[in-house]
């Protein structure tokens, strides 16, 4: 009966949508496209730098008590959402960085939550006599009462790898026939669904049919259930990359099945923050993210290094200003930005200088000087298949936090 009743809906509307149409019969002008301006902000003050890295920050079960590689405690990851938003950070989707479509007000830095393979701690729905409500412990439910309580410096984004339903692997979530209709619940809040690929393996050792077999078949069934959803950056299991780099451009674009994907980026498991979509150091095939863990490169170390200067590595932090349209740098930076893509994109590459500005030399994000340390976060886990990995893991400090 529901879907009788939709589909009548969505029939009337078209009609509708027809009939306006065909009276509008008068051409619309055109408007000339005006070329984005600088923002009029106050530079000195905000300081903007659109050149400056982004942290993008790992979670895969938020849950109890105790912090581990995997866990976040439900009390870290409130105060980790707190810490970020006095830091002044405002989060954004995945897709929207690596598009560079950062839209966060001036003077913010864009932060990104991603969630890997949908475990049930991030999305966990109670049931009463007549609704299914969000569980206020899970990840969705403390990100919604966060935003609810900072409206002006906090908005509902977040990137979710999540796992397709198979012979594999559990419901995404892990509740049984709840699956599809959070996936589409995230997507209405303002959320993202991201490629995890299929079954949850290594990539090391895949062909290329083996790796648009495993993003296709999930980019199909994430987009069958969820049709509205975007489906624009893929995480690789493990973070590990096939050995033959040959291959990696069927990370970013295939087909299977007749299911054809395209994606902007890929991201591996760790460690530090990701360039600037608009500094030439960006690599849509070796984006890294930082693990939610407690101690040195985890979450609040980054912070405390982004905000404060003090990276073994030199490296600033986006500033935003306020304008989508704009890239907005100190002068003394052109050398980092790749103008041909800003301006290819129909945006203003603005290197400013402020008047009586500081006397400190302005030093840029350093990528590859360090060596990149590639970790296997995933745990064996429910629903998720293991293999093991070569690469050495990060060693994870247990000292607490000092904010
Ligand atoms: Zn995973």
């Amino acid at each position: 009966m529901p879907l009788i009743a939709l589909a009548t809906v969505t029939m009337l509307l078209s009609g509708c949508n027809t009939a306006t149409q065909q009276t509008a019969a008068a051409p619309t002008p055109v408007p000339t496209p005006v070329a984005p301006q600088p923002p009029q902000i106050d530079y000195a003050k905000i300081r903007p730098n659109e050149l400056g890295s982004i942290p993008v920050i790992m979670y895969h079960e938020v849950k109890g008590t105790k912090d581990t590689d995997l866990i976040r405690s439900v009390k870290s990851f409130q105060e980790d959402l707190e810490v970020l938003r006095k830091n002044g950070f405002y989060p954004v989707n995945l897709g929207d960085v690596v598009n560079n479509e950062i839209d966060v007000p001036a003077g913010k830095s864009p932060v990104v939550l991603t969630f890997d393979d949908a475990r049930g701690t991030q999305f966990r729905l109670n049931e009463t006599p007549d609704a299914l409500k969000v569980a206020p412990d899970c990840a969705v439910g403390i990100m919604e009462a966060f935003a609810k309580q900072h409206p002006t410096d906090w908005a509902l984004r977040g990137t979710f790898f999540v796992l397709p339903k198979s012979k594999a692997t559990l419901e995404p979530f892990g509740q049984a026939g709840l699956g599809d209709q959070k996936m589409a619940y995230l997507v209405k809040q303002g959320f993202e669904l991201a490629n995890h690929s299929t079954l949850h393996n290594s990539f090391r050792n895949y062909t290329a049919a083996d790796i648009q077999r495993e993003l296709g078949n999930a980019h199909k069934v994430i987009t069958a259930a969820v049709p509205e959803a975007k489906l624009q950056v893929v995480a690789l299991p493990m973070g590990v990359f096939p050995k033959n780099k040959e291959l990696w451009k069927y990370l970013l674009k295939g087909e299977f099945e007749g299911t054809t994907y395209e994606y902007q980026a890929a991201f591996l498991a760790a460690w530090r923050p990701m360039p600037s979509p608009a500094s030439k150091e960006y690599d849509p095939l070796r984006l890294e993210r930082i693990n939610s863990i407690n101690g040195t490169n985890g979450i609040r170390d980054w912070v405390k290094k982004l905000t404060s200067g003090t990276s073994v590595i030199p490296m600033t932090r986006y500033i935003s200003d306020g304008d989508p349209n704009v890239v907005s740098y100190p002068k003394g930076m052109e050398d980092k930005a790749n103008v041909a893509m800003i301006e290819g994109a129909g945006k203003l590459a603005n290197a400013y200088e402020v008047e009586g500005g500081g006397t400190k030399p302005i030093v840029g994000a350093v990528y590859g000087d360090e060596p990149g340390r590639n970790v296997d976060t995933t745990p064996p886990g429910k629903g998720v298949r293991q293999t093991a990995v070569e690469e050495p893991a990060l060693r994870v400090s247990e000292e607490p936090i000092n904010e």
